[in-house]
């Protein structure tokens, strides 16, 4: 007879970390967390953590660890598509805007958190999908046909859902498109989004990582535009907006294509006893496709839901977490509306007159824009 695990979690990215701990916290012990990778892993993301994901981060007590390794922005430029650069409106907080770090780095600090907590962990083990008797779900499949059992599994896998996607819908989806560059000389603690008319209601960014090194990315709509255009698009994001700050610079990371998976209605992310948390349950901001601070908060609403269902052993307990994480992100309905505002241009001037214009970007590099 196999062990019996009370929840097994799939992913150890943020989203299957915040489950961990918030089981543990919660006195919920009997708790394995799985991923196929071993860490530390890498992931493409920008690494950019919002001063929601910072509030998560700190309730967790981890912030300032993390801040030990990431890099602080004070200020975050807009451009817009008339190459205005907008004032915009600081959220009155002690916190930097945003925290940048690479993700090697800090799902390791996450995972390692985690581990300090005695969770059990094993890394390197793939899951192939659910180990299913008579309807129940009894656990999870390793692709080596091993069989672990569990009373709540948690899906916190990622874009990846195959093998667990039992309604088989599909969603939208960003292609996103990055690259890492040394020798930069941007301006310290300032991180850049574009928005250029050729690939509206999305943007590209520019995120410090270290006084002379960035990441650069772009965010595309999938399928609107082909891997020709995103490729092209990036190229413009470099080449003009900011090349003036990496004459000298080097790419020294990947730059490929990676989708980053969303929904505008939270639906189906509790399953029997399954649970769906982070980006496979497609918690993702479909305007920025920021996923960090939904996969930590997500991670603690599951784990609240869980443990009260441990605690009173009724099913039903389980369904209340889709309703938190659909009151938690209300907004997401709308975002659609303010996609479909923002993907013209002209709609930029209302944006301009009500944040404010800080300055315009130089005529030099106005130019080489147009
Ligand atoms: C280019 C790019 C830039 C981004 N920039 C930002 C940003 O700046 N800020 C932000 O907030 N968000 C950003 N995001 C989104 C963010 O990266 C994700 O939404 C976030 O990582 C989701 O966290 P998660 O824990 O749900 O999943 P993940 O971080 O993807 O973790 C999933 C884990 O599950 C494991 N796994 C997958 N399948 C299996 C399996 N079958 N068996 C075992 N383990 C498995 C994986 O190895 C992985 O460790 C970006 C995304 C991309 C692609």
């Amino acid at each position: 007879m196999p062990h019996i695990y009370d929840v097994v979690i799939i992913g150890a990215g943020p989203a299957g970390c915040s489950v961990a701990y918030n089981l543990y916290n919660q006195g919920i012990k009997n708790i394995l967390l799985v991923d196929k990778d071993v860490f530390p892993r890498d992931k493409l993301c920008a690494g950019g953590l919002t001063i929601e994901a910072q509030v998560c981060l700190e309730e967790m007590g981890i912030l300032e660890i993390v801040k030990t390794r990431a890099y602080e922005v004070y200020k975050v430029k807009y451009i817009t598509p008339y190459r205005t650069i907008l004032k915009g409106r600081r959220v009155e907080t002690p916190m930097p805007e945003m925290l940048v770090i690479r993700r090697k780095i800090f799902d390791s600090i996450l995972l390692d958190y985690v581990k300090g907590l005695k969770v059990s962990v094993r890394e390197g083990i793939h899951i192939k999908g659910f180990w299913e008797n008579n309807g129940k779900i009894c656990g999870v499949i390793s692709s080596k046909d091993e069989h672990i059992g569990a009373k709540v599994v948690v899906i916190a896998t990622g874009a990846n859902l195959s093998g667990f996607d039992l309604k088989k819908r599909s969603y939208p989806k960003i292609i996103s498109y990055m690259g890492r560059y040394e020798n930069t000389n941007f301006e310290k603690n300032v991180a850049y989004l574009i928005y250029d008319k050729d690939f509206l209601p999305l943007y590209g960014w520019m995120f410090p990582e270290a006084d002379d090194q960035v990441n650069i990315g772009i965010g595309v709509e999938w399928p609107t535009y082909s891997k020709h255009k995103i490729t092209e698009y990036f190229e413009k994001i470099r080449s003009t907006y900011l090349n003036q700050y990496m004459k000298d610079a080097r790419l020294t990371g990947i730059t490929r294509g990676f989708p980053i998976r969303y929904t505008y209605r939270i639906k189906d992310i509790v399953d029997r006893n399954i649970l769906y948390v982070g980006e496979s349950g497609r918690i993702v901001s479909a305007f920025t496709g920021e996923g960090i601070s939904q996969a930590l908060v997500s991670g603690r609403f599951a784990a609240h839901t869980i443990s009260k269902y441990l605690n009173n052993n009724c099913l039903a307990e389980l369904a209340h977490y889709e309703k938190l994480v659909r009151r938690k992100y209300r907004v997401f309905p709308w975002l659609r509306l303010v996609k479909s505002f923002i993907r013209y241009k002209h709609n930029w001037r209302i944006i301009e007159a009500f944040q404010g214009k800080e300055s315009k970007l130089s005529s030099q590099f106005t130019e080489n824009i147009l």
